[in-house]
């Protein structure tokens, strides 16, 4: 066991504060990482303020993070994909059971035994529950340790971890290609790599959003239309012209509107998580034979599939690199939507604490 250097909330209203946590030290199959940065979920924001409580509730101290990129420290004797030096990338998940017909296909997310890289019992039992990114290292085996493409700035790949398998895994799944429209709801961290990664896949791409100063963005992104959805003459243009919608929005809003703009048989996915249900018309879904379904993630093969497509095409995260002492603030800036389009967490400035 040693100590790492770490941010932790102390409860659902406490803000982060620099802190110590435990980690194990690497075991035979392990891999240690200095951890260079680390992304700014929207999930970190739900879970460090406990507002997933009855599906999920949070355990204090929280140590959120799961948009990992670092250098490997420490590598185990059993190691065989990583040596100290290579880069590295740790994302959602750190363990699963490996022995469920989820996990043999591929499908680590769906595990009833997965592990969470934080807020999940610690079956090593370092500590109560698992810690996340932003933290100076963490140790995971080398089964859920991605590689990350020598192409890409670090700073941005680290959200590809989190915000860009969220997004790649139900497209890939829903079949957004070349020929069909599709919809990226809510501009934030999800939704611009949503749109990055719908164009690479050669989708005609809508960009929806609420705040109208997104729009050039959103062109530039990716987005070959641009609708502010607060324009319900906006939205008609659109009626039933959608194979797929992915929903990246973080609160509530009103799903309906997009289930009528589904063609015949399309499909919306929630990524977003909000805090509370969303009212679904049952008529919406009837004409049309629409579907409403829902997205976590991907699993670890999927995740590195993506993490080479994006190697591939250039792509990473818009970012706004932070040091981790500014972190309460960008939470305040994430709930305005105010990030262009990811807070990435330049985890050097932990040093000085
Ligand atoms: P984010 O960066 O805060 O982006 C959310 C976006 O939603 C905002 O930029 C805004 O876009 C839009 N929005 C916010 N409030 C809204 C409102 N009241 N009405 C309509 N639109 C609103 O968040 P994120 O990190 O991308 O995460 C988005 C959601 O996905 C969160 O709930 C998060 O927990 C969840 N999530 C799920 C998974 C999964 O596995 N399913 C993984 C990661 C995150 P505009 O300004 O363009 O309108
Ligand atoms: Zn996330």
């Amino acid at each position: 066991m040693y100590k790492a250097k770490a941010y932790a909330a102390s409860s659902a209203k406490a803000p982060f504060a620099s802190s110590t946590i435990q980690r194990r030290d690497p075991g035979e199959n392990d891999v240690q990482l200095e951890i260079l940065f680390c992304g700014v979920c929207h999930s970190d924001l739900h879970q460090a303020r406990d507002e997933w409580h009855d599906f999920f509730a949070t355990v204090y101290p929280c140590v959120p993070g799961h948009e990992i990129v670092g250098r490997v420290a420490r590598a185990g004797k059993g190691v065989k994909k990583f040596k100290p030096g290579d880069l590295a990338a740790v994302g959602c998940l750190v363990d699963s059971d490996r022995t469920c017909p989820e996990c043999k296909a591929g499908f680590e997310q769906f595990c009833n035994n997965m592990v969470l890289t934080y807020n999940s019992p610690d079956k090593h039992q370092a500590a109560p529950v698992t810690y996340g990114g932003y933290s100076d290292s963490v140790v995971v085996d080398e089964r859920f340790v991605l590689r990350v493409p020598s192409n890409l700035n670090l700073a941005g790949a680290a959200p590809l971890l989190c915000a860009g398998i969220t997004t790649y895994s139900p497209m890939k799944h829903w079949g957004v290609g070349k020929g069909k429209k599709v919809g990226v709801v809510g501009l934030g961290g999800l939704g611009h790599m949503g749109l990055k990664l719908a164009h690479a896949l050669g989708a005609h791409v809508v960009a929806f959003t609420t705040s109208p100063g997104k729009k050039e963005d959103a062109l530039r992104l990716g987005a070959d239309e641009v609708v502010v959805s607060t324009n319900s003459n906006e939205m008609q243009k659109h009626a039933g012209s959608f194979n797929f919608i992915l929903d990246c929005v973080s609160a509530q809003h009103d799903i309906n509107a997009y289930l009528a703009l589904l063609a015949r048989d399309g499909n919306v996915t929630l990524v977003g998580a909000p805090e509370k249900p969303l009212p679904v018309a049952a008529f919406n879904l009837i004409f049309g034979r629409k579907s409403l379904s829902g997205s976590p993630i991907g699993g670890i093969a999927e995740t590195q599939e993506m993490l080479d497509f994006c190697g591939k095409h250039n792509i990473t995260a818009d970012v706004e690199v932070i040091p981790i002492q500014k972190v309460n603030e960008a939470y305040e800036r994430l709930l305005k939507s105010d990030v262009k389009y990811r807070f990435s967490i330049d985890m050097a400035s932990l040093k000085s604490e």
